[in-house]
């Protein structure tokens, strides 16, 4: 009987760092891919971080069949996009509706972000589950902080009046993303 063990899909330093913290009390050992002997490219051609993190996890499982296999899909969501209100400027939230209101709806949109984090896992007997953790904030005004790693320089969350890499580590995985859906796989 071999020990039971975790591989997590992923070459990021970063997300591996995190994810050692946030399971650090799960008493199974957790290796990277690189750790489990698997160094391969996977093509994330899924159309949501829920089907790209299945794709992850389910193709590391094929090289390790005993294993658990955790993989992390995750990314910004700025809600701004695509050139809104436009031609509908007028229309926006109804044409009725005031530009009190109207104004405060763009100003909410411009600034609201959110970090989102699809885990799956990927276990022996061939089931995969899915779940979802987020963490709500917006896009700051300058760079700020040093900790953490990718757009967690721009990721302020009002609540704490810091971005995320403003806070240290400890403090972002019990707020962050990751943090959240790591959690719920554990449980
Ligand atoms: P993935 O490796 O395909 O899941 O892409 C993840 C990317 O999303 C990272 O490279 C970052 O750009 C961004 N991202 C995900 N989680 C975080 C985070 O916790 N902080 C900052 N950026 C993140």
């Amino acid at each position: 009987q071999m020990e039971k063990r975790i591989i997590f899909a992923t070459g990021n330093q970063n997300k591996m760092k995190e994810i050692h913290m946030i399971l650090a009390d799960l008493g199974m050992p957790i290796y990277s891919m690189k750790e489990a002997g698997i160094d391969i490219d996977i093509v994330e051609d899924g159309t949501t971080f829920e089907e790209n993190a299945q794709i992850k996890a389910k193709a590391i499982a094929k090289y390790l069949p005993d294993d658990i296999i955790l993989a992390d899909d995750s990314g910004l969501e700025i809600d701004y996009l695509n050139k809104e209100p436009g031609i509908y400027s007028a229309r926006y939230a109804g044409v009725d509706t005031s530009y009190d209101i109207k104004n405060r709806m763009l100003l909410d949109r411009l600034e609201g972000a959110r970090f989102v984090c699809a885990i799956a896992a990927a276990f022996p007997d061939g089931t995969v589950e899915t779940v979802r953790g987020t963490i709500e904030g917006m896009i700051g005004y300058e760079i700020a902080g040093e900790h953490g790693f990718g757009y967690d320089p721009i990721f302020y969350v009002p609540e704490y009046g810091c971005t995320t890499a403003e806070m240290d580590p400890v403090q972002k995985n019990e707020l962050s993303h990751r943090g959240r859906a790591l959690r719920a796989m554990r449980a």
